[in-house]
C-alpha cells in the first residue's frame, strides 16, 4: 500500500522530481534543437528570396492593394483564436490569405516580412512563450519562403497576374507554390507536435492533420482569386473579403466542431473517447525500446456534497478548478481528460513505475490542497488509483480497468493513493494464489450457499433466509467470506459471483413457502454497475420470483462510492419492489448521513451491538435507541449476531422486529432449511 505524502500546502512542481528530470530535460533538449534548427532554416531561406527579389526587381507592384492586404493581414492575424491554435493542424486565420496575396502580387519579401510583424505583434499580444513566438514567426516565414522559391524558379518575377490570359505554366506556379507553402508549414508543425506529444510523425500527420489542414488549404486557395480580380481594381476588394470571411467562419468551425468531438466542454480537457485513442497510441507506439509509463484514475471524494450544498453551478467551478490544478501540477508532456462526473484519468510517458508512484502522491498531496471557487476554500479530495505501463497491461482498457480497481481500493481504504499492484505485495502473496484459485472457483462450481434464518421476534415465525456464500476450495477446504470476497471485489469477479448468488438462490426458493423471503448480500461493485438493477429483475423474473420476496442486503461503505450511481441503482430496484437493507448498520462511516440521504427499506444493526447486549448496559441502550429511531423512519429492524435467549428477550423488550443469530439457527443447507421451515413453523417462541 503507498501512503500518501504527508500534505504539503506549496505548490510543488512535479515538473522537477529528481526521477522526472532526465527525461523532461530530454524532450526539453529535442524541442529546443527542433526550433533553433528551424529558425536558422527560416532566416537562411529568407535571406535567400531577399537575395533574388533585390537582384531581379519586383516589378510594378500594386502598392495600393499590397497596403490593403497588409492591414487585412494584421488584422486578422491579431484578431484569430487563439485556442484554434491547439488543433494539432494550428492556425485558421484569413492571414494565410493575405499573406499568399501579398506575395502573388509580387511582394513575396514583403509578404513574409508582414507576416512575420504580424505574427510577433500577436504573439507578444497573447503573453506567449519566447520560444513559441520564434518558431511560429521561423515556421511561417521558412513555408512562405519556401513558396517564393518555387514562384522565382517558374521565373516568376514580380506580379503573377500581368493582365490578359494567364499562361499555363504561371497557373502550374501558383498551384505548385500554394502546395509547398502548405505542405511546409504543415510538416513543420507536424514534427513539432509529435515532438511535444510524444509520438511519431506519422501518427500526428494521421491523427490530425485533415480537417485542419484543408482549412489551411481553403484559406490558401482564395488568394489566387482575390488577386486576380483585385489587382486591376479595388472595388471587386469587398465581395471577395465576403466569400473569404464565410469560407474562415466555416473553417473555425468545422475545426471548433472536431475539438468538441474530442474534448469535454465543462473543462476542456479531453474526453473519454480521446483518452483512450491517446493511451492506444501510447500503448502501440512502434519504438525499439520497452516503453514504460502509468495511468491514473482520479476521483473527487466529496464532489456529491459540495454540489449538493453550494448547488451544480459551483459544482461546476469545482470541476474546471480541479482540472487546472491538475494541469498545473502534472509535467506538460501528460495526457489528462475528464472521463465523466467527477472521474479523471492521467496518462503519464516515459517513468518507470517508482517515478509514477511518485508522481501520483505528489499529485495527491497537491489536490488536498484546498481550491478557491466562488469565494469557498472547497477541499473536494481526491482517491487515486494507479496502474503501471507494461505490468498492469498492455491495452488501454486493461490499463484503466487496473486503475479504476485499485482507485475503488483508495476510495475503500480511505488511503488517498493505492497502485494496483499491492494486491501482489509480498505479505499478501497468499492471497494472490488465491486470487488465481478463485478466478477459475466459478467454473469448477466449487462454491454453494448456505442460509442462515431470521425469525420474527414477536411470533417466532422464520420470515426471511439470508444467503451465504462458501467456497470449498480443494487444497484449503471451506474458505470463509471474509477471506474471499474482498478480494473478488477487486477484480472482475464479483460480478459474476453475484449473479451466481442470486440465481442459485433463487432456484433454492422455490423449496420455501411463499413468505418466506430471500435476502442476499450485494457488494459497492455490484451498486456501480449501471446493468445491475435491469439484471436482477431479469432473473427474478425468470424464477418467476415476486421482487417483493427479495431483500439487497448493502453495506454503509459501500455506499460512500460515487454516491449518485448507487442511489439510481437502488431506486430502481425499489421502484420495483425489491427491498432494500443497510446490513452491519453503525460500524460505517456515515451512518446517520444514509438514512438521509437513501431511502431504504430496513437495517440491521451490526452483531458487534447484539451479541453482548444482555451484559453490556451500553450495547443494550444502543440497540434500543436504534430501533426507536428505525422506526420513527418508517423502517424494519433487524439484529444479527443473536446466540442467547437472553439477548433474543431483550430484543423482544425493545421491540425489534426480526432477529438472526447462531442462538436461532446456524447457516445450513437448503434441504435442512426447507425441513425446519416446513416442520418446525416457529423455532422459539
Ligand atoms: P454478514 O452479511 O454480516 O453475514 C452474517 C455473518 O454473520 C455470516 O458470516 C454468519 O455466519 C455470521 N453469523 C450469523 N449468526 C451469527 C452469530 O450469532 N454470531 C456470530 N458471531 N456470527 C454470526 P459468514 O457467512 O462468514 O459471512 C461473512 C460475511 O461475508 C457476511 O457478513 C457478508 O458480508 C459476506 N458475504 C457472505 N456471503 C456473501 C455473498 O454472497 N455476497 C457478498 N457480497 N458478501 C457475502
Ligand atoms: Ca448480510
Ligand atoms: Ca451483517
Amino acid at each position: 500500500i503507498m501512503h500518501p505524502t504527508t500534505t504539503s500546502h506549496q505548490m510543488t512542481d512535479i515538473d522537477t522530481t529528481p526521477n522526472d528530470h532526465g527525461a523532461a530535460h530530454q524532450a526539453d533538449r529535442v524541442m529546443a534543437w527542433y526550433i533553433g534548427t528551424t529558425a536558422v532554416l527560416a532566416v537562411a531561406l529568407v535571406a535567400l528570396v531577399a537575395r533574388i527579389e533585390l537582384a531581379d526587381g519586383h516589378g510594378s507592384v500594386n502598392w495600393t492593394l499590397f497596403g490593403v492586404l497588409s492591414v487585412l493581414l494584421i488584422v486578422t492575424e491579431t484578431q484569430s483564436q487563439t485556442w484554434i491554435r491547439f488543433g494539432a493542424g494550428g492556425v485558421v486565420t484569413a492571414s494565410w490569405t493575405f499573406a499568399y496575396s501579398l506575395m502573388l502580387i509580387g511582394e513575396p519579401l514583403g509578404a513574409i516580412v508582414v507576416m512575420a510583424v504580424a505574427t510577433i505583434a500577436s504573439e507578444i499580444a497573447g503573453k506567449k512563450p519566447l520560444r513559441k513566438t520564434i518558431f511560429n514567426t521561423s515556421q511561417i516565414s521558412l513555408s512562405l519562403a519556401m513558396g517564393a522559391m518555387v514562384l522565382f524558379a517558374f521565373d516568376i518575377h514580380g506580379p503573377v497576374f500581368t493582365g490578359g490570359d494567364l499562361p499555363t505554366s504561371r497557373g502550374i506556379a501558383i498551384i505548385v507554390s500554394g502546395a509547398v507553402v502548405f505542405g511546409t508549414n504543415g510538416i513543420v508543425l507536424c514534427k513539432l507536435l509529435a515532438i511535444l506529444e510524444n509520438t511519431t510523425f506519422m501518427s500526428m500527420m494521421r491523427d490530425s492533420f485533415a480537417l485542419s489542414m484543408s482549412a489551411d488549404a481553403a484559406m490558401l486557395a482564395i488568394a489566387p482569386i482575390l488577386v486576380s480580380t483585385t489587382q486591376s481594381t479595388l472595388l471587386m476588394l469587398p465581395l471577395i473579403g465576403v466569400a473569404t470571411f464565410f469560407v474562415y467562419q466555416t473553417a473555425r468551425h468545422a475545426i471548433q466542431q472536431s475539438h468538441e468531438a474530442d474534448h469535454d466542454p465543462l473543462t476542456q480537457l479531453l474526453n473519454r473517447r480521446a483518452f483512450s485513442n491517446r493511451l492506444d497510441s501510447f500503448v502501440n507506439a512502434e519504438t525499439t525500446v520497452q516503453r514504460t509509463g502509468g495511468v491514473f484514475v482520479l476521483d473527487l471524494d466529496r464532489f456529491k456534497e459540495v454540489n449538493d450544498r453550494l448547488g451544480h453551478r459551483t459544482g461546476d467551478h469545482v470541476l474546471q478548478a480541479f482540472a487546472q490544478r491538475l494541469l498545473g501540477t502534472l509535467p506538460d508532456s501528460t495526457t489528462v481528460a475528464r472521463l465523466g462526473g467527477d472521474e479523471f484519468a492521467v496518462l503519464v510517458e516515459g517513468p518507470d513505475a517508482d517515478a509514477v508512484d511518485a508522481i501520483a502522491r505528489r499529485l495527491h498531496a497537491e489536490l488536498d490542497v484546498p481550491l478557491h471557487v466562488d469565494g469557498f476554500p472547497i477541499s473536494a479530495g481526491s482517491s487515486i488509483g494507479v496502474s503501471h505501463y507494461p505490468t498492469h497491461g498492455h491495452s488501454p482498457s486493461e490499463l484503466l480497468h487496473a486503475a479504476d480497481v485499485a482507485m475503488y481500493r483508495a476510495k475503500r481504504f480511505r488511503s488517498g493513493v493505492e497502485c494496483y499492484e499491492t494486491l501482489g505485495a509480498s505479505q499478501q502473496k497468499g492471497r494472490v494464489a488465491l486470487l488465481g484459485d478463485l478466478t477459475s472457483a466459478l467454473d469448477r462450481n466449487e462454491f454453494h450457499l448456505h442460509y442462515q434464518p431470521q425469525i420474527d421476534v414477536a411470533s417466532g415465525d422464520i420470515t426471511c433466509v439470508e444467503a451465504l456464500l462458501r467456497w470449498d476450495h480443494p487444497q484449503h477446504g471451506a474458505v470463509p467470506p471474509g477471506e474471499f470476497i474482498a478480494l473478488a471485489e477487486q477484480t472482475d469477479l464479483i460480478g459474476p459471483l453475484t449473479d451466481f448468488v442470486l440465481a442459485q438462490a433463487l432456484q433454492d426458493l422455490h423449496l420455501l413457502p411463499d413468505r418466506v423471503r430471500l435476502a442476499v448480500n450485494v457488494s459497492a461493485r455490484n451498486l456501480q454497475d449501471r446493468h445491475f438493477a435491469g439484471s436482477v429483475l431479469d432473473l427474478l423474473a425468470r424464477h418467476r420470483v415476486a421482487p417483493t420476496r427479495l431483500e439487497l442486503e448493502i453495506t454503509e461503505s459501500s455506499l460512500a462510492l460515487d454516491p449518485e450511481r448507487t442511489a439510481g441503482t437502488i431506486d430502481h430496484l425499489r421502484g420495483s419492489g425489491v427491498r432494500i437493507a443497510i446490513d452491519d448498520f453503525g460500524t460505517g462511516y456515515s451512518s446517520f448521513a444514509t438514512l438521509r440521504e437513501l431511502t431504504v427499506d430496513c437495517i440491521k444493526i451490526d452483531r458487534s451491538f447484539i451479541t453482548h447486549a444482555a451484559q453490556q448496559r451500553r450495547d443494550a441502550r444502543i440497540v434500543t435507541s436504534l430501533v426507536e429511531l428505525a422506526h420513527r423512519l418508517g423502517l424494519d429492524v433487524v439484529a444479527e449476531g443473536v446466540e442467547s435467549a437472553e439477548v433474543l428477550e431483550l430484543l423482544r423488550n425493545v421491540g425489534c422486529d426480526v432477529a438472526q443469530g447462531f442462538f436461532i439457527a446456524r447457516p445450513s443447507s437448503i434441504d435442512k432449511i426447507a425441513g425446519t421451515v416446513t416442520s418446525v413453523q416457529r423455532i422459539t417462541a
